[in-house]
Parts: structure tokens; sequence; C-alpha cells
């Protein structure tokens, strides 16, 4: 097998660069330096680190455009999504800048008094990210800068048709004075990188954002060294619009949530849920504005719907599209394509379909494309039934004024993200994870950085 990626742009099927797959001795010798990196690196006080973090920042945003061209180059979104996400990405390092200064400790009072108690918390140790191509910097930086700032090494392995992004990134970071085995990446397939980092007696956390069935193998294989784990897994998000809801607000929120990045996020809303007094009204207005959404190249800068990352990804779209339609589902828009397999490059166009039930696979799996499905309710407990009907648990979104429907809804949703009347409600301040099968732990927020801190406690006696 050769030893080397070819990234290429899911534009145009073109070879962008080849980048060298690092071997499994590179690979381990990285995972030793990171080890062996630790105990420099948790000493580096908490304020220092935090400046070395805000120099990264820094980095990041005087190379913005230079980082959004290369995102849009190797993952295809919109150059203006690709700058967005560049912000996104850095304002985690900000958040993390300061969230350093910030773990603090505690007294227990004693049941003697010959005794004082003091609990503290300190880094876990090195951590290894594994990272997904459909936010090549966020993804990185979510990770990267809450690992940094509480004392952790941290390595990472993007995903293999992005990862230059992250390249870029990590030779910033080093620019900005975090020292070279503190910040490392490793290049290779995920099978390969995914078990040497498992078995490493050095990696004391697992950091992954991904699918779930790969995201299930990491648990497993990390169970006989014990690692921590926080996983941020695959979601199937509903979007229930109620009957007295603001329908162009609505319709405004699901183009935001269903067709950025061309639907390939993990908290897209993937089943549309709508009142039957309104489905009609909705269906039509959602359509009618996504017939108007320009597909092409992102470097275009009208473009607004980039190409689908690969044939993998465009089979399962077309897959979910074709069965909705043997099923009875009815197109509004899209069902479109513009495909060129030798070349290597898949657009689908934007695509709403109505008339969805239970029994169609797109209401029962991640589509992760830019396809609408619409079903549609009676009652609120029928919303529910329908919405927590899935081991996902991520993302869910509605639409409604009235402040008992919205309570309704909120209380009974199994879901670790929700927008109500808001179709975008990610930040790096607010704590981003799902329930169920959609994974384990929190990045973001306050809570983003508790995953890379250890509890430990101290019992003063014979005072
Ligand atoms: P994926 O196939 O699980 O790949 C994600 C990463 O895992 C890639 O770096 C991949 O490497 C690696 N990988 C593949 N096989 C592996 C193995 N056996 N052991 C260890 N690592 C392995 O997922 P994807 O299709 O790229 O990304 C889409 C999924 O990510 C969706 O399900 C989406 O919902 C989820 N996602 C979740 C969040 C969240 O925050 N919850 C955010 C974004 C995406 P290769 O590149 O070598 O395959």
């Amino acid at each position: 097998m050769a030893n080397v990626l070819r990234v290429n742009n899911p534009a145009t099927g073109e070879l962008i660069q080849e980048v060298k797959i690092h071997s499994e001795e590179e690979i381990n010798q990285a995972l030793k330096n990171g080890h062996d990196s630790f105990k420099r690196w948790r000493k580096v006080n908490a304020h220092e680190r935090s400046r070395l973090l805000q120099r990264w920042s820094q980095l990041v945003q005087e190379h913005k455009e230079e980082i959004a061209k290369i995102m849009t180059l190797e993952n295809g979104k919109p150059l203006k999504e690709s700058l967005g996400e560049v912000d996104y990405a850095t304002s985690y390092i900000d958040w993390y800048a300061e969230e350093a200064k910030r773990i603090y400790g505690r007294t227990i009072p004693a049941s003697t008094e010959s005794k004082r108690i003091i609990v503290s918390r300190q880094p876990i140790g090195l951590v290894a990210a594994i990272t997904p191509w459909n936010f090549p910097a966020a993804m990185m930086t979510r990770k990267a800068a809450p690992a940094l700032a509480a004392g952790c090494p941290f390595i990472v392995k993007p995903a293999v048709e992005t990862p230059l992004t992250t390249m870029r990134l990590v030779e910033l970071a080093h620019e900005a004075g975090i020292p070279t085995d503190v910040i490392q990446y490793v290049n290779g397939r995920g099978s390969v990188v995914g078990d040497l980092f498992t078995q490493s007696e050095y990696v004391r956390k697992i950091s992954f954002t991904g699918s779930t069935p790969i995201g299930k193998q990491l648990i497993k294989n990390s169970a006989d060294t014990v690692k921590h784990m926080t996983m941020e897994l695959g979601g199937h998000a509903p979007l229930i619009i109620a009957e007295d809801a603001d329908l162009d607000l609505a319709v405004q929120q699901t183009l935001i949530t269903k067709y950025r990045n061309a639907g390939q996020t993990c908290v897209c809303a993937n089943r549309i849920i709508v009142h039957e007094n309104i489905v009609d009204q909705f269906a039509e207005k959602l359509a009618e504005e996504v017939k108007k959404l320009k597909v092409g190249n992102g470097l275009d800068s009208d473009t607004q719907i980039g190409p689908i990352i690969n044939e993998k990804g465009y089979e399962k779209i077309v897959s979910q599209i074709e069965d909705a339609i043997d099923k009875g589902a009815e197109v509004l828009a899209g069902n479109q394509y513009d495909v060129n397999k030798d070349q290597g490059y898949y657009f689908v166009y934007p695509t709403v379909l109505k008339n969805v039930s239970a029994d169609m696979v797109i209401m029962q799996e991640e589509t992760f494309g830019p396809v609408a499905p619409i079903v549609s309710f009676k009652t609120l407990e029928e919303a529910i039934e329908i919405a927590n009907s899935t081991p996902y648990g991520l993302a869910a979104y509605f639409f409604t004024n009235d402040y008992k429907t919205g309570t309704y809804i909120h209380d009974n949703l199994d879901f670790g993200i929700i927008g109500w009347n808001d179709g975008a409600p990610s930040g790096a301040h607010v704590p981003f994870g799902g329930m169920k099968e959609s994974g384990l732990g929190r990045e973001g927020s306050i809570e983003g950085i508790e995953p890379y801190l250890e509890t430990k406690y101290l019992s003063i006696g014979n005072l």
C-alpha cells in the first residue's frame, strides 16, 4: 500500500496534495514523546498555558483566509462557511485560554479537628484525538484547547479526507510557542491509528468525534487499559414545528440547520416533524427556498451547497432518497445530481421530501446529506414519540411561540442540545454533546475541560 494519502478536492476530484502516512514506529514514537512531555507541560503554570493558547488563537486569526481556503479545497464547503468555521474553531481556543486559569480545587470540612481535607484537580495525561472530515478545524480545537489548557499533551489523527487543515493548525500552535511534543498530529488510516492509540499505555484519554459504530469500537478497544473517553458520535436530529409556530422563522432556521455543509453535520435536522394543519404550507415554503440554493464549487463566491465528501456518502444519500420514493414519498425539490465517478465528484441538489413515514430508512438512519424528509403529526405526544424513537440523542429543534407547548416539548425530548426557535445553538460557551448512542461527555463551556482533569484528594492528619 502506498505510504501517502492523496488529498483530493471533492468539488473537482483533483489532487490537492499528497501527505505522508506515518509508520507504526513513528506513531508509537510520537505517543512516547507526547507522554514524556507531560512531566514538563503540566508544570507550565496556568497563566503561561493561557498566554500560549492566546498566541495560538491570534495566529489562527492572522491566517484565517489561508486556513479557510485549505478547508474549502479539501472538504468542499463554501468559503463563507469555512471562514465561519475558522472563527468557530478559534472561539474554542479563546474560551479555554481563559478556563486554564479557572481550574479550581476545594476544601472539605473534616470529621475531626486533627484533620484537613483538600481536593485538587490535575491533568489526566496524554490525550489522543481522532477527528472527522466535516469540521476539520473546529472538531480539532474543541479537543486540543481544553486538553492543553488543563495541562495535557495532545496528539490528533485527522480524517484521511481532510488532514491539511489540522496540519496547518498544529504548525501554528508550534509557531505560537507550544512545544512540538505537546501538540502533534499523525496521519494514517483510522483502523490502524485507532488501534495504536487504544493499545498504548501512554494514552490516558481518547477523545473521538465521528460515527457511532467507530465510537463503540474505540470504547471496547480501550477497555484493557481503562482509558477515559469523550465520544461525540452520530445524530438524527428531529425538528418539530408546532401548529402555532412562526412559519417564516421555522423555514429560515430549517434552511440553516438542514443545508449547512451540504447537510453533512452531526446536528443537522434529519427529520422534520410538522403539525398536520400546517404541513402543506410549511413544505411548500421550504421547497420554494430550497430551490433557490446555489450548488457548486465552494470557492465560487455565490455557492451555498458544496459537494458530498465522497462516493460512499453520496451512495448513502441516494439510497435513502430512492427508498423513500419507493415507499411513497413525494419530491418537492431536488432529487437531482451532478456526478462524475471517474473524476470523483458528487453533488446532490438540496432535496425536500413530503409524505414521509416511519418505515423509510431516512427516518431511521443519519442521512449526512442535503435532504429534508417531512412527516406530519396530530398531537404533541405523537411528535415526541417520533422524535425520541431513535438510539441517537444529540440535537433536537422545535418551533413554537407558546410557552406551555415549548416547555412540554423541551421536558420530554431526550437530546443533549436543544434549539427552541433556534436552528444554530452551538458555541464554545455551551456544553455540546449527546445522550444515548450519540456519545459520552460534553465539549465546550465549563463542562468541556472536566474530561481532561483528574480529581485528587488529600487528607492531612495528626494536626
Ligand atoms: P467515521 O467514519 O467514524 O470517521 C471519523 C474518524 O474516525 C476519522 O478520522 C476516521 O479515520 C476514524 N476512523 C475510522 N475507522 C476507525 C477505526 N476503526 N478506529 C479508529 N478510528 C477510525 O465518521 P465520518 O463519516 O468521518 O464522520 C461523520 C460522523 O461523525 C457522523 O456520524 C457524524 O454525526 C459524526 N459527527 C459527530 C459530531 C459530534 O460532535 N457529535 C461532530 C461531527 C461529526 P479515516 O479518515 O481513516 O477513516
